[in-house]
C-alpha cells in the first residue's frame, strides 16, 4: 500500500463519518419538525394525517398551497 492509497483510504473514512452525521442530523430534524403541529405561518393545527403523509411538514394546506402559488409565480 503506498501513500496515495493511504490518502484516499483517509478521505473515504472522513466521507463516511461526515455522511453518517449528516444523516443522523437530518432524521433529527425531520423528528423535530413532526412535532411542529401548528402551522409556522398562521397557526392552524396540522391534521396529524397530513404530517403523517408529509414527515416535517410546517404549514397548514392552505398556506402551502398560498406558499405553491408563490414559488410558482416566481415571488
Ligand atoms: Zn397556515
Amino acid at each position: 500500500m503506498d501513500v496515495i492509497d493511504i490518502a484516499n483510504e483517509r478521505a473515504q473514512r472522513e466521507l463516511d463519518g461526515l455522511l453518517a452525521a449528516r444523516r443522523q442530523m437530518a432524521r433529527l430534524e425531520a423528528e423535530n419538525a413532526t412535532a411542529a403541529a401548528e402551522c409556522v405561518e398562521c397557526g392552524e393545527t396540522i391534521p396529524e394525517a397530513r404530517r403523517r403523509a408529509l414527515p416535517g411538514v410546517r404549514l397548514c394546506i392552505h398556506c402551502a398551497e398560498a406558499a405553491e402559488r408563490r414559488a410558482r409565480m416566481g415571488v
